[in-house]
């Protein structure tokens, strides 16, 4: 190439046009330089995280989209402005990789599918970086102006030729060697930021968008029965970002929830001493308490199949779904209930969203009162989920005074925010008390055998007591992101009649369980069986072996903990 723009140089002639070449011979290496920076940094990244296959497939790949690139733009001005968008997405997923430590994946794709844009300007709102905005658009103007006002010179030169021809030839041992091994093929063609980007906007999010509405749900029959006759009643409370150590009922030096405390002294309700999250996001969690897949099918792409309400259903139970959250967990998992209960909010996603969990209440209290049926009530709320202030009356908020709270609060470094934080989060805590009052209270009232099941999706890192990380989502191990507290209260009447059931539940009480253990709990509490039952995921079963697998989800990544 430079000899090529030194023989367009020279053949100018005059001093004006040399200048002027010069300039353009620097715009030129300019443009070279900022359009494979993408390619460059995931290739640094990749040299410390990823297989030499990989690797060398990430090369490969680069060399040959730039040869066809080249091959039907013909000059370097039509080559940097074509190549223009392709150059923004590989940017924005080069940077995504690198600061998440990882490709962007169906976790990504389902959030984004998921978000509207409101939530989205609410996460950049809340970026701490978005002072980065003006660099990065001042660099995306200059590559424009520069690539646009280059003079029309052709690629293909003898100089140019040669050096395509041996980096072409270079392809073919790379090729041969990074196919041995389809599998880190498949990972090295992730890594060029050009195809990676293409296949998450070509793939991965029209997958994610149907994933949303529940196409992908591959439902067929359990075959399942009861194996009992006779009204009873399970509530199944799915909770929100709930930090085990921040309860009072496992020892927190607060009383957050002094109703719970009570019921667990009386051997009332059976606290769950070492429950643990499968997944510390939304989306992944709860479809895994309601389906019974593992974190290593989730990893592994393993469809939906159908859910605890449809094997309650075929077993002749009446089904409620009440939902004061994101109701796109729900449509994910084609929940379909015989009472579907899903209360208006101006906000329909997880951000802003401002009713409180009690909205749940009139409908779930109409189908505690509806006798005559054996029935399943499922709940998922808001519980605890940022924004934590909006997640309960005034007249709870007991600590503190975090009157300073914003949606951009998450974000803050301010170390004198964090306390508002703690406070706001623990009023919540024990909002959640006062509402698992509202709802033992009620199946107090039931004669029929009766059980409160409440298992959260997953915890939440707090600011001042798990040193620095916020919130969920992280795509490494955070302890308090999977630690959650869980318990299950029983009537008397349920009590009498299945006392193996109460004795198994206080026999696994300590053991570790799992968000999938829910799904065949669930079913051994209600009397279910069927085919493909797997009684040793159940801790109401004496059978109950515990998962040891240590594997959980981190933001939709199999991650095994220390
Ligand atoms: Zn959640």
């Amino acid at each position: 190439m430079t000899k090529a723009l030194a023989a367009a140089g020279s053949d100018a002639g005059q001093a004006g046009l040399a200048q002027m070449s010069r300039m353009a011979r620097v715009s030129c290496y300019t443009l070279g330089a900022l359009s494979s920076a993408p390619v460059i940094a995931m290739l640094l990244w990749s040299l410390k995280t990823q297989t030499l296959r990989s690797i060398l497939t990430l090369v490969l790949s680069a060399i040959l989209i730039a040869a066809l690139l080249a091959t039907c733009a013909r000059t370097w001005r039509r080559f940097f402005v074509l190549t223009f968008p392709l150059w923004v997405v590989a940017s924005a997923y080069a940077a995504c990789t690198i600061l998440s430590g990882k490709v962007p994946g169906r976790a990504l794709a389902l959030l984004l599918s998921g978000a509207s844009w409101e939530e989205i300007s609410g996460l950049f709102a809340i970026w701490p970086q978005k002072w980065m905005t003006l660099p990065i658009a001042a660099v995306m103007a200059l590559y424009l102006i520069l690539s646009s006002k280059l003079p029309v010179w052709p690629i293909f030169s003898r100089a140019t030729l040669n050096v395509g021809g041996v980096l072409l030839a270079l392809t073919i041992p790379m090729g041969v060697y990074a196919a041995q091994n389809s599998a880190q093929l498949a990972e090295g063609v992730a890594l060029n930021p050009v195809v990676g980007s293409v296949i998450f906007f070509g793939m991965q999010m029209p997958r994610a968008h149907d994933e949303l509405q529940g196409k992908l749900v591959a439902k067929t029959p359990f075959h399942a029965r009861r194996t009992r006759t006779g009204e009873e009643v399970h509530v199944l409370i799915v909770g929100e970002s709930a930090r085990r150590a921040s309860w009072s009922a496992y020892g927190y030096t607060r009383p957050t929830t002094p109703y719970l405390n009570r019921l667990a002294m009386d051997g009332e309700a059976i606290l769950l001493r070492n429950a643990m999250a499968d997944a510390n996001l939304t989306e992944f969690a709860v479809p895994m308490m309601l389906t019974g897949l593992t974190p290593q099918q989730a990893a592994s792409g393993g469809r939906l199949g159908g859910n605890l309400l449809d094997l309650a259903k075929e077993a002749g139970y009446r089904t409620a779904w009440l939902v004061n959250q994101d109701v796109g967990v729900s449509t994910l998992m084609a929940i379909a209930a015989d009472h579907l209960e899903y209360p208006p909010d101006l906000h329909e996603g997880i951000f802003g969203r401002s009713a409180l969990d009690e909205v749940l209440l009139p409908a779930y209290r109409a189908e505690i009162a509806r006798a005559g049926h054996a029935r399943l009530i499922g709940m998922h709320g808001m519980g605890s989920h940022w924004e934590y202030y909006r997640r309960y009356p005034r007249n709870l908020q007991r600590f503190g005074s975090p009157q300073r709270l914003s949606m951009l609060t998450s974000a803050t470094t301010d170390r004198s925010m964090f306390t508002d934080l703690a406070d706001s989060y623990d009023n919540s805590v024990l909002y959640t008390d006062w509402f698992l009052q509202q709802i033992i209270e009620a199946a107090r009232e039931l004669q029929v055998p009766a059980t409160v099941t409440f298992f959260p999706d997953h915890g939440e890192a707090s600011p001042t007591l798990d040193g620095g990380a916020v919130g969920h989502g992280s795509a490494h191990y955070v302890a308090a992101e999977f630690e959650i507290p869980a318990l299950i209260w029983l009537n008397a009447a349920y009590r009498q009649a299945h006392p193996e059931k109460v004795a198994a539940l206080a026999a696994n009480g300590s053991k570790e369980i799992r968000s999938h253990d829910v799904f065949s709990t669930m079913a051994d509490l209600m009397g279910i069986n069927w085919p493909g039952a797997t009684p040793e995921r159940s801790f109401a079963s004496e059978r109950f072996v515990p998962d040891a697998t240590k594997e959980h989800l981190a933001r939709g990544v199999l991650t095994k903990r220390p």
